[in-house]
């Protein structure tokens, strides 16, 4: 905290009622300077001089700290493909700026109670909790393999602290109040993976909970679970509650998302939360796991003890900015990152270079998305309505080349050279292996048969490390 804002603090706490009038007076001054020439949304806790100069309330998930992985090839929002993705802007904007620097910053949540207020003074107080001077990812403390302790002691985390190449897929909940045909068709997927994800209103529909699926699969099958959840439909108060019930069932690994859009879901009516975003709710679990009280600072009488992932979109643009956004996560608190899908081997080489480069990769396990295509429409598909996906021509010619009949073990084929080839390169700890076809054509067994990632590895014990 600079000196001027102790100073300002100070000055608040004896005067508050004289700030409050001074707010009063200048918040109209403000909206009439600020909304017409940056497009400002009055959040009262302004971070301009980070983004370029674009307001991040411009965006509809209220992203403060860089763009989703929604971005279009043509940097439009996923939201709306007319407009520009306002973190598309804020990127090629503060590259010109001088203090260009500062989008590498991570900024605090909002604080949704200042909203409307005057953000002036706000920052002369410090009401805006504008410490933007929080551990960046180079003094992160990373727990190396074998060193103590562990953060939830979950297979998932023995298995990358000990080195080994991680094998997890995505199990998604079903449309159903009875999880009978979910646990028979998860129990099909013991000892083929380490570990499963469970998506959480997966394609911004409602499913059964996700919370509650995992909580059903750790307690009827011998899978470990990786909880997906996102800051789409809930606010910070249930997202605390549901990480208390998702540890008391037995789930270990969670995964913070920001999550899609409910625009691109069947509910498009539904009110969008983003209270949080998925940089915030990392900071936020790691504060109940690691100091043991909620964001409020009431203490959890029993903490969570999570190993924390977060997500990165690798061939989304602006790509020269992906390896940052993901910096910001490490420093956030994330243990793992997990991959959106990537089928373009030459854009998943150049954010190992620029992630190495930055001196990113030994600080974190990056697990990959992979995924066998169906067919050619299939990928031109993908293509065309996935933002951030990337499937190169010559691999849809190639699928195209064979004929209908062979192209579902093709997809399998290429999908399994790709594997073979992330098993080589440095700073990947593993795959996450996603279905283009949810659940109606689940190759998963094939591929890590194939890809010989058959023999699992056992998990290394428990006992000669402690638990934090
Ligand atoms: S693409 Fe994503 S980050 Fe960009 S403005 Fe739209 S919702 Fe926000």
């Amino acid at each position: 905290m600079s000196f001027l804002s102790k100073i300002g603090k100070r000055l608040d706490s004896r005067y508050p009622r004289f700030f409050n009038g001074l707010g009063r007076i200048l918040s109209p001054v403000e909206a009439a300077v600020k909304k017409p020439v940056f497009g400002c949304h009055m959040c009262g806790q302004c971070v301009l001089h980070s983004t370029g100069m674009t307001c991040p309330m411009e965006c509809p998930k209220n992203l403060r700290n860089g763009p989703c992985g929604g971005v279009g090839e043509d940097g439009s929002c996923e939201v709306d493909r007319s407009k520009t993705c306002t973190w598309f802007k804020a990127v090629n904007r503060s590259s010109k700026t001088p203090w260009a620097h500062e989008i590498y910053e991570r900024n605090p949540a909002v604080d949704w109670s200042l909203e409307g207020s005057s953000a002036w003074v706000n920052a002369m107080t410090g009401r805006n909790h504008h410490d933007r001077k929080g551990p960046q990812w180079q003094k992160v403390h990373f727990v190396k393999p074998g060193e103590k302790p562990m953060y939830s002691g979950s297979r998932f985390e023995r298995l990358l602290r000990a080195g080994e190449f991680v094998v997890t897929c995505e199990v998604n909940p079903r449309d159903s109040a009875d999880g009978t045909e979910l646990i028979e068709y998860a129990r099909t997927l013991e000892g083929v993976v380490d570990a499963v994800h469970i998506s959480d209103n997966f394609l911004a529909q409602p499913h059964m909970s996700g919370t509650a699926a995992a909580g059903l699969i750790e307690q009827q099958t011998e899978l470990e679970t990786i909880l997906h959840m996102t800051c789409r439909d809930r606010n910070r108060l249930i997202m605390q509650a549901d990480l208390l019930g998702a540890h008391a069932m037995g789930v270990r690994n969670v995964l913070c998302l920001t999550g899609d859009h409910p625009s691109l879901g069947d509910h498009k009516e539904a009110k969008p939360v983003f209270d949080l975003d998925s940089m915030h709710f990392i900071s936020l679990v790691k504060k109940m796991r690691d100091e043991g009280t909620f964001e409020s600072g009431r203490e959890i009488v029993v903490p969570p003890k999570f190993f924390i992932g977060g997500a990165v979109a690798i061939t989304a643009p602006p790509r020269e900015f992906r390896p940052h956004r993901m910096a910001k996560k490490i420093a956030a608190g994330v243990n793992f990152v997990t991959s959106q899908l990537v089928f373009d081997m030459d854009l998943l080489e150049d954010f190992l270079k620029r992630a190495t480069d930055l001196g990113i990769l030994q600080n974190t396990h990056l697990l990959i998305g992979v995924g066998a295509l169906p067919g050619p429409k299939a990928a031109e598909m993908i293509n065309k309505h996935t933002p951030g996906v990337t499937i190169p021509e010559a691999m849809i010619k190639r699928l195209a080349g064979v004929p209908p009949k062979d192209r579902r073990s093709e997809g399998i084929r290429i999908v399994v050279e790709q594997i073979q080839q992330m098993r080589e390169m440095p700073g990947i700890s593993g795959i996450d292996i996603m279905d283009m076809r949810p659940d109606a054509w689940f190759p998963t067994p094939e591929i890590v048969e194939l890809a010989g990632l058959n023999n699992r590895p056992s998990v290394p014990p428990l006992e000669d490390r402690a638990v934090s």
